[in-house]
Order: C-alpha cells, then structure tokens, then sequence
C-alpha cells in the first residue's frame, strides 16, 4: 500500500445539477492533499524606499505635487495629474479615521496582532489622500472622526511598513 503523507480527505462528489444518470458519475471521486508553498525573493522598495528608510527614524513623510501643492500618503513619486515629480515632505502622523473595517480573521499581512482587529483609512494632517494601516485599538472604541496618531516600533519586523501603526490619539 503506498503512502502520501498530506492527504486530507477522499469524497465523492455530488452532482450539482442532480442529474440521472450523472454523465460525470466515473469523475466524482475527489481527493485533497496539503501542500506548502514558501518562495523567498528580492523585493525593491523602489522610489518609496525613503518612506520606509525614514519610519525606521520614526518619521512619517508625504509627497507633494511642486505645481498643485496635492500631498500624498502614502507617496507618490509623480502627481497623476501634472505628471510632475514630486517633494518629499514630513507629516505630524496625527490624523482622523475616515472609513475602517474590523477583521475577524488572521491576516498573513500582519502575522503579528490577532483578530478581530481594525484596519482604517486615514486622513492625515496636510495630507490629500488616505492612508490605510492597521489601527491599534478595541473594535468597540474605532468610530469614522476618530483622532488616531501614528506610532513607532522597533521591531524586529520582516517588512519595515510594520514599523509603525495606527493608535487613538488621546494627548
Ligand atoms: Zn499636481
């Protein structure tokens, strides 16, 4: 008797469609194995690496358009509209929930926090655009005006967007 270490299950399938006879009938049968699938690889950060360089300075920075004065958060390294390259600029990291959701399931991307847990769009101060992160707070206390603040961690982390987070701001 051959062995197969990850199989799950062996079924047999319905047809769907409740059909007699079931022109699939020899097809039913279904077998389920478990598979892994891990790739490392090199990733560029690209022209929003100083972004991320920076969080490492607990800095959080901002692009803004030279000709429309448009700030965006997350970066953009060329307005869309003017096509123009932009500045970097620093932002206080203070800012105002817009929108959330509250997750109830573990993410791969953030391995770290267990659920329910909450994600927002930020508008930060002197920002355009929304910013969406984790927010660090009980699903019960997230409400659209909340004021949030940017907060710093050391790490280790494997991806530096997991230097920071979101947090009420209470001060
Ligand atoms: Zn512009």
């Amino acid at each position: 008797m051959a062995t197969i270490t990850n199989k799950l299950i062996r079924l047999t399938a319905a047809d769907p469609l409740g059909r007699q006879p079931d022109p699939w009938a020899s097809f039913r049968e279904i077998e389920i194995i478990e598979l892994q699938w891990a790739q490392t690889y090199r990733h560029s950060l690209g022209k929003y690496s100083r972004f991320f360089v920076e969080l490492e300075n607990k800095r959080f920075l901002a692009t803004r358009c030279p000709i429309c004065s448009q700030v965006w958060a997350p970066p953009r390294p060329v307005c869309p509209d003017h096509l123009a390259i932009t500045e970097w600029v620093e932002l206080s990291g203070r800012g105002r929930v817009e929108s959330f959701s509250i997750l109830h399931h573990p993410s791969a991307m953030v391995p770290y926090i267990q659920p329910p847990y909450v994600l927002a769009y930020v508008r930060l101060e002197g920002a355009d655009t929304l910013f969406a992160h984790l927010l660090r707070c009980s699903p019960a206390e997230v409400h659209i005006g909340l004021p949030v603040q940017v907060v710093y961690y050391e790490g280790p982390v494997a991806h530096p967007i997991h230097l920071m987070a979101f947090e009420p701001d209470n001060g």
